[in-house]
């Protein structure tokens, strides 16, 4: 089940306009896309797979990490998918022997949201990090509290410490500074997305610090052990 959360967001003035240049770089970035598309079926009469947009534009990101490189994969890929789908209807017009006309581009006020993982949108960017002191941090925590109980669930806190730093598979502390962004065991050989393997130290942390046995514990992490070979 996919859940989506709306949060209503009060930037001060550096958050406001670190949001507005996100907005317009993702707004570039769709209406460079739409045009790729564009002019490839003006030239060729054919359409572009997502997937080679989305090789085309992560090199875009790569290329220029100032600009469209401070936009998160996930609202990139999103933002594809939703041109994707758009041209797809447009083909299926055509095909029905009607003439429709091309999505539209996007003007400076018609672009409003991006997408992001849960987190993400927070962490990369330095002006828009919450922190202990913010508002905001208190009501996402009751948002969260709230949302727990309606789901016979508990929020646990604990401290985030080197949970970034010590290795999910075997406890080895690994150094790495924020931009890397996939944890490398040299202990063990787990490769796994840092944050995902930070969640897995935190799940950790709050079920030891509920007092669970330690059978739990174990149990807990051969599930984890599962679900990761599973994605392999
Ligand atoms: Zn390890």
């Amino acid at each position: 089940m996919k859940r989506t959360y709306k949060y209503r967001l009060y930037p001060n003035r550096v958050q406001d306009k670190a949001l507005d240049f996100l907005l317009w770089q993702g707004r570039n970035l769709y209406n460079a896309a739409l045009e790729q598309r564009v002019k490839t079926y003006q030239e060729t009469g054919k359409g572009i797979s997502y997937s080679e947009q989305w090789a085309h534009f992560r090199d875009e990101r790569n290329a220029n990490p100032e600009t469209l490189g401070k936009l998160n994969a996930t609202s990139v890929q999103q933002m594809l998918r939703r041109l994707d789908k758009s041209f797809s209807a447009f083909f299926r017009r055509l095909k029905a022997g009607e003439k429709p006309g091309f999505p539209r581009f996007k003007g400076r006020n018609r672009f409003h949201s991006l997408e992001y993982r849960h987190g993400s949108f927070l962490t990369q960017n330095r002006h828009l990090s919450l922190s202990a002191h913010d508002a905001g941090l208190g009501e996402f925590r009751q948002l969260l509290e709230y949302k727990a109980e309606n789901a016979g669930s508990q929020v646990v806190t604990v401290s985030p410490r080197n949970t970034s730093q010590v290795c999910s598979g075997c406890g080895e502390i690994v150094p790495k500074k924020l931009k890397v962004r996939t944890h490398v065991c040299p202990a063990c050989g787990l490769v796994e997305d840092r944050d995902v393997n930070a969640a897995r130290n935190i799940l950790v942390l709050a079920v030891l610090r509920l007092g669970r046995s330690r059978q739990a514990l174990t149990r807990m992490q051969q599930g984890l052990r599962c679900l990761r070979s599973r994605r392999l």
